[in-house]
């Protein structure tokens, strides 16, 4: 594939990184001071190891954040793209949602015991995603383990299989890549309990030969798989292959789990509902709740009445599937409020508008200057990559990455109020964006790239 290499001259990315640098340090005194502090009590100075992936040498500490707007202690706005990497894709603090949970955080929070709220976010998810038995969690991780476990207890196989250049969440089995042929621990997978060729096989997305081999088999408890890849930019599936791959996965007795975390952005009920895709098990997390915790995971029928014959009410709390503070009410309550009142049809529909126009934008950017990129969108959601071909897999995709790039245009964008997520090149739309903030986004990524070049100055 081609890569940018040829494009972009090194030095010259690197000066322009250098003064970058400065700007972002000397617009952020009181964040600079506040990271230096925090390293007296904080691991690497961030409450979370990834907050250090963020360009420019510390983070900026955060003030406050309101609908689409973010505010830094230093009084820097930033018009978010980011939104926590889809945690907050509702928006920040949503007039829609705050306060029904602000009545449930008065109200009582956790009681290991169920509310009636339950029962109406039970009832929507079944209309969103089609899946009729739902169960919560706190995050998306722990839904994919626990679908996991219960995919693996059911059938009684042991493996599960994953594609090439997935992200599932802190999921051991999901934190492998594929080395030529072989399986191996993705590269940063930090202490793995047991080599994940053990308990995984990983084949590349679109490749159906691959798949077919793998599950022929009939050891792989469940195929875990976004219905498009969004962690390695986005990667769409062909025309025809989820037809097949339900097919592969009927035909073999593996269940399979689709992993809607990301790709809600696609719509109300997700990629899902947006295709007719019959998952026999369905995982969410991230945004439902507002930000608030909160994650699920559906069951087939068929699926469900074999959970409950396999556990045991006696040992339900050491399954390792659950947690004390799991479907929480101020959770459920959250995803109510979510589900009811922000992220609505009407609202993915303005959502999905502005993410063509963010489209359009970077398209005329990379038209204009010849570039040897491309972006891809998936309803609000859109990722662009340097490689002049649309990746097909996660493979193709890795090798279109360039991390010196990306943090470069991810500080110049925070150094002119635009926050995109600091992993790739990912930009996503909340009900609280407009046009303005959208324009914005190709306007500073316009300049960024003319710099670059050398094809004019930026600001
Ligand atoms: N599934 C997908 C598709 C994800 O992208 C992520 C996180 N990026 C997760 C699951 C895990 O989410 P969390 O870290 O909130 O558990």
């Amino acid at each position: 594939m081609t890569t940018t290499t040829a494009a972009v001259d090194r030095a010259r990315l690197a000066r322009i990184r250098e003064r970058e640098e400065e700007r972002f340090a000397a617009d952020r005194p009181r964040s600079r001071e506040l990271s230096q502090e925090a390293r007296r009590s904080l691991l690497g100075g961030v409450p979370m190891n990834w907050m250090t992936k963020w360009p420019g040498g510390f983070p900026p500490f955060i003030a406050e954040a309101h609908g689409a707007r973010l505010r830094d202690v230093d009084g820097n706005e930033y018009v978010d793209l980011c939104y926590g990497d889809t945690g907050a894709m509702a928006g920040h603090s949503p007039p829609g949602s705050i306060p029904q949970i602000a009545d449930q955080a008065a109200n009582g929070i956790t009681f290991m015991l169920p509310t009636e709220n339950a029962i109406w976010v039970g009832e929507e998810m079944e209309r969103r995603f089609g899946l009729p038995l739902w169960q919560f969690t706190l995050t998306a991780t722990d839904a994919n383990r626990f679908a996991l476990r219960l995919a693996r207890m059911i059938t009684g196989r042991p493996k599960v299989l994953v594609f090439n250049a997935c992200y599932h969440g802190s999921v051991d089995e999901a934190l492998v890549t594929l080395d030529g042929e072989r399986v191996a621990p993705r590269r940063g997978n930090i202490g793995p309990a047991i080599a994940p060729a053990e308990t995984t096989k990983v084949v590349e997305w679109n490749d159906l030969e691959a798949l077919e081999r793998a599950l022929a088999a009939e050891d792989v408890a469940a195929v875990l798989a976004e219905p498009a890849l969004t962690n390695i930019g986005i990667v769409l599936p062909d025309p025809g292959y989820h037809d097949a791959l339900r097919e592969l996965t009927r035909r073999t007795g593996t269940l399979l789990i689709i992993d809607e975390t990301h790709t809600i952005c696609a719509g109300p009920g997700g990629y899902t509902a947006a295709h007719g895709l019959e998952p026999d098990l369905l995982t969410i997390g991230k945004t439902i709740g507002s930000g608030v915790p909160a994650a699920a995971y559906g069951l087939s029928e068929e699926v469900a009445a074999r959970v409950e014959a396999g556990v045991s009410v006696e040992d339900s709390d050491v399954s390792g599937v659950g947690g004390t503070l799991a479907g929480n009410a101020l959770s459920i309550a959250a995803i109510r409020a979510t589900l009811e009142n922000v992220l609505t049809a009407e609202a993915f529909e303005r959502m999905i508008t502005l993410g063509e126009r963010l489209t359009a934008g970077v398209e005329a950017v990379i038209e204009r200057h010849d570039l040897p990129w491309h972006v891809t969108r998936l309803g609000c959601r859109a990722e662009y990559l340097f490689g002049a071909e649309r990746a097909r897999n996660g493979g193709q995709a890795a090798k279109a990455g360039d991390f010196e790039l990306d943090q470069l245009i991810h500080l110049y964008m925070l150094n002119r109020g635009v926050l995109l997520t600091p992993f790739h090149n990912m930009a996503l739309i909340s009900p609280a964006n407009d046009e303005a903030d959208v324009d914005r986004h190709t306007e500073v990524l316009e300049s960024a790239v003319a710099e670059l070049l050398d094809a004019g100055a930026g600001d």
